[in-house]
């Protein structure tokens, strides 16, 4: 039996885009601010332990824990995103967000022994954002191969993450002509693995049909599990694949994006 996989949903972070390099780019110019502030920093040590620092800061509500969850969140895009969409589950974090980045920025000082003041502080948060937000996303390994092999499929994403922050970022990578739609869950007020975010990027892209899917990403706990509760096949983008007999005969593992429109004609034929 073959069939037609004509609708990609692609993931977007470590899948169609590598944005560590932004993510490091934000704490080195946090941290350059904050030497040119206190000059007994060292940089390299503020750019190692400021993740830590501040995903420490970020676990402790107990409400929130929850929320990271379903949406797929991360520490650092508390850094910088919004948080922006008509889910009023999410005002509790917007509201939190101005106090985050203060104790989040306090708390990195403070494992350097360091009492900063309020505009330190204020401005180090800035630093991070401009840093981050600067200059171009670098897409992941292999996609400028994949994308001209996909042909004439169509694009979707399907990203867990802050809507403000994922549109942009597809929007520096330069990613955003070519895709048909992009649902991002803080926007859909649900994260990957719920398949009801499969249905709305299809509405979106124009009613497309379930039987047309095909979905690929590297995360297993949250791409492959989307595509195994929405009953479609999905590539896996994997450093080390394992063997097909480990895997769902729906599941392709590839070890880099210039394999996908290869293991999708694999897919057709089953
Ligand atoms: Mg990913």
């Amino acid at each position: 039996m073959s069939r037609s996989l004509t609708v990609v949903l692609c993931d977007l972070d470590e899948t169609l885009i590598d944005e560590s390099p932004n993510v490091r780019a934000g704490y080195r110019a946090a941290a350059h601010y904050a030497a040119d502030c206190f000059p007994s920093i060292d940089t390299d040590q503020f750019i190692d332990l400021a993740p830590v620092a501040v995903r420490e800061i970020w676990w402790q509500p107990d409400w929130l824990g929850p929320i990271t969850e379903r949406y797929g969140l991360s520490a650092w895009d508390g850094l910088s995103e919004e948080f922006r969409g008509p889910h009023r589950e999410l005002d509790q974090l917007r509201d939190w967000l101005p106090d985050y980045r203060l104790a989040a920025w306090r708390n990195v000082f403070s494992r350097l022994d360091i009492t900063a003041p309020r505009h330190v502080l204020d401005e180090t948060a800035r630093a991070f954002s401009w840093g981050r937000h600067k200059g171009r996303v670098r897409l992941a390994r292999g996609v400028a191969q994949m994308l001209p092999a996909l042909g004439d499929r169509a694009i979707g994403v399907v990203t867990n993450g802050p809507a403000d922050g994922q549109e942009e970022k597809i929007h520096r990578a330069g990613l955003g002509r070519l895709l048909k739609a992009v649902v991002a869950s803080t926007a859909a007020g649900a994260g990957k693995p719920d398949p009801a975010l499969v249905a709305m990027c299809l509405e979106a892209m124009g009613n497309r049909r379930m039987d047309e899917v095909v979905i690929v990403g590297d995360s297993l706990e949250r791409d492959i599990q989307l595509a195994q509760n929405a009953g479609v096949p999905a590539v896996w983008i994997t450093p080390s694949p394992p063997p097909a007999a480990n895997l769902p005969p729906t599941v392709v593992a590839v070890a880099s994006a210039t394999n996908v429109a290869h293991a999708i004609a694999r897919l057709e034929q089953r």
